[in-house]
């Protein structure tokens, strides 16, 4: 090593020190933050491009901590998946979820509620007795609750016999899962046919550029008709403009998420919209 790095190794080291200390804190504000109930829920609506009704809403995690301000979930959501603090925050935004979606079904306006399922919380051998506790805690109709999971979550999914029958246990409750950011990398036509997936979201890294480039375009537009063929809903995320909702709708896509319809708000704002 040159005498001259010496300062940028120093630096480096002080940076990870920094990130590791800001880590330690988050895991510590977040057991108190669970503790208290601290932890907020956005939702964000998803239309229906034929009715152009909202009839969806992804519950999202949020957190403003007191010392270390907001934390943004792609902060949050991988130590609390290392440090075992995702099962809190589980049944946290589930609880959220479920209360929300009774409260508006009873008011008339039954919407379904998506919540975010890392797979950690499907290895607890008690999943599904927890969400029908959930469920029935709350007077919610299973087929309101929607649970996410990734690709990458399918992919391992797929050779993990147990989980594969906790979600076929849910889907015969009406409970329905949702196969997201589709397009990232791990696609497998093995787990499409193993689990119960009833819609999957298109990512919003294929949706941004959508407008402008003819090969995006066409691979969204096999996406659509691939879910078509599987008789599959298919959603696109991170829809920010006009011209990406119209061109989507063109395309045959069935739903839409993002900036351009609203961003994620509370309870009270979905009402409104
Ligand atoms: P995700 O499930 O793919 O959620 C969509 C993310 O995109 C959200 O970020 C949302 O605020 C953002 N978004 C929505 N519309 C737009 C748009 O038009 N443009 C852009 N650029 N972004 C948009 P958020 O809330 O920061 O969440 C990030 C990720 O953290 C989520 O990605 C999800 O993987 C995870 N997450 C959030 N809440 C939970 C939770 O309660 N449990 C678990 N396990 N994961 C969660
Ligand atoms: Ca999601
Ligand atoms: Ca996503
Ligand atoms: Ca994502």
């Amino acid at each position: 090593v040159k005498k001259e790095g010496g300062g940028n190794i120093v630096s480096l080291s002080k940076a990870n020190h920094v990130a590791l200390s800001r880590k330690a804190m988050i895991e510590k504000r977040l057991i108190e933050a669970l503790h208290h109930k601290d932890l907020s829920v956005m939702y964000q609506p998803q239309v229906d491009l034929k009715s152009g009704k909202i009839d969806a809403v992804e519950a999202l995690v949020r957190w403003e901590d007191a010392v270390l301000g907001t934390v943004s979930p792609s902060d949050l959501i991988p130590i609390a998946e290392e440090t075992g603090m995702i099962h809190d925050i589980g049944t946290f935004m589930l609880e959220k979820a479920c209360e929300q979606a009774a409260t508006w079904a009873k008011q008339g306006k039954p919407m379904k509620v998506s919540v975010n399922s890392s797979i950690r919380e499907f290895r607890d051998k008690n999943m599904v007795k927890k969400i029908r506790q959930v469920l029935e805690k709350f007077d919610c109709p299973a087929h309101l609750l929607q649970i996410e999971i990734t690709e990458k979550f399918a992919l391992e999914a797929e050779s993990e016999q147990s989980i594969i029958r906790q979600m076929l246990q849910l889907q015969t409750d009406g409970v329905t899962f949702v196969l997201d950011d589709f397009g990232t990398g791990y696609a497998s036509f093995r787990y499409m046919q193993l689990l119960p997936i009833t819609e999957l979201k298109i990512d919003q890294s294929f949706i941004s550029s959508i407008t402008k480039q003819e090969k995006l375009q066409k691979l969204v537009e096999g996406i659509i008709q691939f879910g078509k063929s599987m008789e599959i809903r298919v959603l696109a995320e991170g829809v920010e403009t006009k011209e990406q909702q119209d061109l989507l709708t063109k395309l045959g896509c069935d739903a839409i998420q993002g900036y351009y319809v609203s961003h994620p708000v509370p309870a009270s704002e979905i009402e409104k919209l």
